[in-house]
């Protein structure tokens, strides 16, 4: 008798569940996904003990008929997915038709269901995979979900589970996630009888807004810009925060492609690369984007659960996000003060500078992640802002000079705010502008070292410099490797001091070497003008006279990214007077 034999289909289901179903999370994302198929308009989720004792997950979507009640178990069983054309271009969240039969195999199941045209619901109880019971009850319109005892008959995946708390967290997660993307719809989401979660169906003027706001947190309120850009490859749109609000983890920022939440690292790099240098060194930006391209450019079926994608040019895709966001941040939105207020910085927001008020806030009410994920006109006045200003100025030379404090910081008195400007962050973000320019025009002017100095460097060092020397020309530098373990460089850019030489080259080639990493020329040009900014700016305890002052406003009004100095630090910070006025407890 031959050895092969064709699986049992339960088998194959709880195989099929131990990817799909990695942990209760993925189960709500699932049951999620089919609620909204169904059309629901409100989603509530029960959890208890990490989702693993039992989750209850009720919708008031189409229901199911009888007979499609019980056939939803079997596996390959959709209603979504009619010929094998329908995958590519797919817009139903669904379409694999494994998802229940995989919960099913692996919990003990009770599903009721109504149907529009039906008097009582259907009532079918699947345990470990088998249909136990089928009856009717009476029920709403909709379908009601209960999943108990996940696992309990593959006890190994039990095993991999992480703490309750943290499989409460992931269901945490994956709610606000699919909330963020359907703001049409409402969310409540209770863990162990508490209401961890709720994003109640917002009035439709702000519904995007507010929805952002609900999974983003209370916090981002006056943080978040609405941003919506295209290229000819993808529309990019959502809400972004000011390099101001960070979170110390990358959990703040929501990416969906055509709608689908993500997960995927190279979007992420790409977002990041964006933001640059803004942001300080572990700080990670905050928002909420939709990439929109044709379905046809992008795989969603390379993943289990769906949660990273592939395109057909991943590298073009990454290049059109970074400079559709880069050149967003570049106009400094969060500049635009009228009204402000200080923010008081919130677990996990880290927020040192005024922001403009909500009142200040115009965009904030426009759909901008469109619910039914069709888009608006991006034409339309989405994208506009007013001019930068500064606490009622508009430009930096029009500030009042109150004068220097701790030769460190200057003060300056603006319309309805005090303003204090870091004078080294400033100079640097000024002279780093300009020596980006510089590159990308001409190159920098260099220096011969009068004593060229040699460096040892790794092996791998050593083959990155032999490959990519010439990369170094327009910053400069000219280096040439000297026998097996050694370079010796020969020119640097004028005005770099030498203490640091060594180190910004090692740095560099390590940054060169990661070509594969999107940004990799990026961060090796701003590392190494960061550095010759660093070294060749003013510095704190620096004395500077009135004429200095106004040379380095002058010069302010003229570059992008003026809020922060190339290592991600502010440069400038306001101080309403309407703050003063409380320190003194003026009404
Ligand atoms: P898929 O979503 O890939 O089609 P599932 O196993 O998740 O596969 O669901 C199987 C089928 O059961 C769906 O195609 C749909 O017809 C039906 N179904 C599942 N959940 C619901 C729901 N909440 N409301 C109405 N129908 C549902
Ligand atoms: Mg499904």
């Amino acid at each position: 008798m031959g050895q092969i034999q064709i699986l049992d289909e339960i088998i194959a289901n709880q195989i099929a569940a131990g990817e799909v179903i990695e942990k209760p999370a993925s189960m709500v994302k699932e049951l999620i996904e089919n609620a909204l198929d169904a059309g629901t308009t409100q989603i509530d989720i029960h959890a208890e003990e990490g989702g693993i004792k039992r989750l209850v997950i009720t919708d008031n979507g189409c229901g199911m008929a009888a007979d499609d009640a019980v056939l939803c178990f079997s596996r390959y069983a959709t209603s979504k997915l009619k010929q094998l054309s329908d995958f590519d271009s797919l817009s139903s969240f669904g379409f694999r038709g494994e998802a229940l039969a995989s919960i099913a195999s692996v919990s003990k199941i009770t599903l009721t269901t109504r149907s529009s045209n039906a008097k009582l619901a259907t009532l079918v109880r699947v345990h470990g995979g088998k249909i136990s019971e089928v009856g009717e009850a009476g029920a709403p319109m909709g379908t009601r979900i209960e999943v108990e005892s996940l696992f309990y008959n593959t006890p190994a995946r039990l095993k991999f589970l992480k703490s309750q708390r943290a499989e409460s967290g992931a269901i945490e997660a994956t709610t606000r996630q699919a909330a963020l993307a359907k703001p049409e719809v409402g969310f409540r989401l209770q863990i162990d009888s508490k209401t961890k979660f709720e994003a109640r169906q917002a009035p439709s003027d702000n519904r995007q807004f507010e929805r952002a706001i609900q999974c983003l947190g209370e916090n981002t309120r006056a943080h978040l810009f609405p941003f919506n850009a295209e290229t000819s490859l993808l529309k990019l749109s959502g809400y972004v925060a000011a390099p101001l609000a960070t979170r110390k983890d990358s959990l703040g920022f929501y990416l969906y492609v055509n709608g689908r939440f993500v997960k995927d690292k190279q979007l992420l790099a790409a977002v990041k690369v964006a933001y640059r240098t803004l942001l300080e060194v572990g700080r990670h930006p905050i928002g909420a984007l939709n990439i929109e391209l044709d379905p046809q450019a992008v795989d969603v079926n390379v993943h289990p659960q769906k949660l990273e994608v592939r395109f057909s040019e991943t590298p073009r895709v990454q290049s059109h996000i970074i400079r559709l966001l880069s050149d967003f941040l570049a106009t400094t939105p969060w500049l635009d003060s009228r009204p402000q207020h200080v923010i008081p910085a919130e677990a996990g927001i880290q927020s040192h500078v005024v922001m403009p008020a909500q009142a200040g806030f115009q965009n904030s009410s426009r759909p901008i992640l469109d619910a039914s994920l069709r888009w608006h006109d991006t034409k339309g006045p989405d994208n506009s802002w007013q001019p930068n200003s500064l606490a009622g100025v508009e430009r930096y030379r029009d500030l009042r000079i109150i004068g220097q404090v701790n030769q460190t910081f200057l003060l300056f008195e603006g319309q309805n705010a005090m303003i204090a400007i870091d004078q080294h962050a400033a100079h640097e973000r000024v002279v780093f502008e300009k020596v980006c320019a510089q590159v990308k025009e001409s190159g920098l002017s260099s220096q011969a070292m009068l004593f060229p100095i040699s460096i040892t460097l790794s092996p791998d060092d050593m083959a990155t410099l032999a490959e990519k020397k010439d990369a170094f020309l327009p910053y400069g530098f000219e280096i040439e490797p000297f026998g097996e373990h050694q370079a010796i460089i020969k020119r640097t850019p004028t005005g770099l001091r030498t203490d640091s030489l060594e180190e910004i080259i090692k740095d560099t080639l390590s940054d060169l070497k990661n070509t594969d990493r999107p940004d990799s020329l990026q961060a090796f040009s701003d590392h190494i003008c960061a550095q010759i900014a660093c070294h060749t700016s003013v510095r704190a305890g620096q004395k500077l006279d009135l004429d200095e002052i106004k040379a380095l406003l002058e010069q302010l009004d003229i570059i992008d990214y003026k809020a922060h100095c190339p290592h991600g630090r502010p440069v400038v910070r306001a101080v309403p007077f309407s703050e003063i006025g409380s320190w003194f407890h003026r009404p």
